[in-house]
């Protein structure tokens, strides 16, 4: 009897059950990495503590301990040195995000984003992935984010596969990518009012006019939206998601 009544009382109205699976399905959601743990940056990790030891120990032998040490300045000198050089080297390499929305990069609370509509050509220099736009180029590192650069690889070849330039070998040597890869999130920064709808010229003037293909994110005025996408050329129509789900 508890139990009818429990789940009567959490069943919803169909209708809302249709909105929910709407909206889940309506989602746009990306991976969110932090650069990786390598040897280099854990070595770093360990030389930013010696520093701050060093730093501590000078800072005792030559302010606090009687008498003080002359020799305690030089550690407070090498200590700080040392902690300042192993904090900046750590620093290096922002979070990278990928999924429904491009590739992005943060910088603080910044988020800088190349939607895959938007990218021109993807290739390997030297040890760096290029993510080339028209107007930026985000750049990552094999040895920072490997995972990343396997899942934008992977992506890309899905969605905007005319884009790549990168050797099969590549592929292979990355991480397969694997599902519980990075932190899952939904996009919510995205902003497209003032774009131009990649199918009548006309200005999206705001977000709620703005119709956008699941596949590479290219963006429609919402009435004109293409039977299929003038970007991926993948069906569009009533597959069109709005910017914002509310
Ligand atoms: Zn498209």
């Amino acid at each position: 009897m508890a139990d009818s009544k429990r789940s009567k009382k959490n069943r919803r109205p169909a209708g809302d059950q249709d909105k929910k699976h709407r909206t889940d399905d309506q989602e746009r959601r990306e991976r969110r990495f932090l650069p990786e743990l390598t040897r280099t940056r854990t070595a770093c990790i360990a030389f930013g503590w010696l520093g701050a030891v060093a730093l501590g120990a000078g800072v005792w032998g030559r302010w606090v301990s009687e008498p003080a040490h002359d020799f305690a300045v030089y550690l407070v000198i090498a200590g700080a040195l040392a902690t300042a050089a192993a904090l900046w080297w750590a620093s290096t390499g922002s979070p990278v995000r990928v999924g429904d929305a491009g590739v992005a990069t943060e910088r603080g609370s910044e988020v800088t984003r190349l939607l895959w509509c938007d990218i021109q050509r993807i290739s390997v220099d030297g040890k760096r992935l290029l993510v080339q736009g028209k107007e930026r180029t985000i750049s990552l590192s094999f040895e920072l984010h490997r995972r990343a650069v396997a899942w934008v690889l992977s992506e890309a070849a899905q969605r905007v596969p005319e884009v790549m330039d990168v050797k099969q070998q590549v592929v292979r040597e990355l991480p397969k990518p694997n599902p519980s890869d990075g932190q899952v999130l939904p996009v919510t920064d995205l902003q497209v009012a003032g774009r131009h709808c990649a199918a009548s010229g006309k200005v999206i003037a705001f977000e709620r006019d703005a119709r956008l293909c699941p596949d590479c994110g290219q963006v429609y005025h919402h009435a004109h939206v293409p039977t299929s996408c003038k970007t991926c050329q993948k069906e569009l129509g009533g597959r069109a998601l709005r910017v914002h789900l509310s």
